[in-house]
């Protein structure tokens, strides 16, 4: 499991929530993820993600795995994360579409051609149909992207050393989601290509913005869920892929309404997932910083008086992952007069609660720079509330995302 902490204080909180779930029986490996632009946002570097975890650990005296995640990088990213990471998100959605050559379509596209016909992969209901046409479709889109993979694989692999690091590939961030036959065949070439695919992140159905709930078809979701599941164990078998081959959700966190659906297809599969969820412990720290009222307080209206005054500047970097009705913003002015327990409800995300709104959540979630801009007095301030914000830290983790992805248990 993902998890993230933008300023780098919450690390022990959280493995508080994982230490939780072992006691009660869920063995949850923790992954700290911070992407390049995060780390560029507010002047982060990958070891300081590095330290942050092992002083977790060892604080917390966590006794299984951990990782340090270099989050969607490509050739041109790599290179700084090399040290500090032991996992790497290979981000190939930028290479979608782009032409392998002829020879390499032709070496594919006959080796797949076994697959012609109806292909029966058990617990998918109607057998898929592939077609020469399809398999060159498919190769036409999703080969390159593949080779390119291949290339940061061997990069990093040559650097630290193969079977040192956990490989993710991800095709998240592409335009159109992947269908279970094209994550089958995309799966084909990752193997052809000799990459250890651990875990693997497709798009998904929907659309997954940064810290509120999915918004899409939770109907087709939940096939989709199912089927590329029962993709991954039939193609781990038939090409040799890694024993834990998991789903890897990139979920921009907080995708309540996916998580039953999710526990049950997972349990139904027997197996194993990695769900990435990071960015919502900032919000943790605003919203136990408003709940401690006084300083704290007045910080978080200060800090949102100034992201509504900057709002294009905030909303650039995430304008395809975020869907903030600026008309639906308290103004400033609202929000000075509002107490903490009405500040803390209109940004904890509690849908059945009528002060929350999901426009002002997005609004701060996306505004942690500004707290960079001020980082002494802020991290002055966390210190001060630390009590208070670290509870909130390991209840949202645990409440709202450990028990009911992996215990079945709604909050
Ligand atoms: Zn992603």
């Amino acid at each position: 499991m993902g998890i993230g902490d933008r300023f780098g204080k919450e690390g022990a909180a959280q493995l508080r929530a994982f230490q939780a779930a072992h006691d009660r029986g869920v063995t949850i490996t923790p992954v700290w993820n911070k992407s390049n632009r995060e780390h560029s946002l507010i002047g982060t570097l990958p070891e300081d993600v590095r330290r942050e975890a092992d002083n977790a650990v060892a604080q917390c005296q966590w006794r299984g795995d951990h990782f340090v995640d270099a989050d969607h990088i490509g050739l041109g990213t790599v290179d700084k994360f090399l040290a500090a990471s032991d996992f790497f998100t290979i981000d190939v959605a930028d290479a979608i579409g782009k032409a392998a050559t002829g020879e390499s379509i032709a070496a594919y596209t006959a080796a797949m051609d076994r697959f012609v016909g109806e292909l029966h992969i058990p617990g998918i209901a109607e057998p898929l149909s592939v077609t020469r046409a399809s398999l060159n479709d498919i190769a036409a889109k999703y080969l390159f992207a593949v080779e390119e993979a291949s290339r940061v694989f061997r990069h990093i692999a040559e650097r630290k050393g193969p079977g040192n690091f956990v490989t993710e590939v991800s095709f998240d961030e592409a335009n159109t989601p992947q269908t279970p036959a094209e994550l089958f065949f995309i799966l084909a070439a990752a193997a052809r290509e000799g990459i250890p695919v651990d875990t693997v992140a497709p798009k998904f159905t929907g659309e997954f913005l940064k810290g509120i709930d999915y918004v899409g078809d939770l109907g087709r979701f939940t096939q989709e869920f199912a089927e590329d599941l029962a993709v991954l164990a039939f193609a781990r078998k038939t090409f040799a892929l890694p024993a834990g081959i998991k789903l890897s959700i990139h979920s921009g966190s907080d995708k309540f309404s996916l998580y039953p659906t999710m526990h049950r297809a997972i349990m139904a599969a027997d197996a194993g997932i990695h769900l990435k969820t990071a960015g919502t412990t900032w919000l943790e720290e605003v919203i136990g910083l408003a709940a401690a009222g006084g300083e704290g307080l007045a910080f978080a209206k200060a800090l949102y008086r100034e992201a509504y005054g900057r709002y294009d500047e905030m909303a650039k970097p995430y304008l395809t992952v975020i869907a903030i009705d600026r008309q639906a913003l308290p103004t400033p002015d609202v929000v000075a007069g509002w107490s903490a327990e009405a500040f803390k409800e209109a940004l904890e995300h509690n849908q059945a609660c009528p002060r929350f709104n999901i426009h002002f959540r997005q609004m701060v979630h996306i505004s942690f720079r500004l707290a960079a801009e001020q980082q002494s007095r802020y991290l002055a301030l966390l210190d001060a509330n630390r009590a208070t914000i670290e509870d909130h830290v390991f209840t949202n983790i645990l409440t709202r995302h450990i028990e009911p992805l992996f215990l079945g248990t709604s909050a």
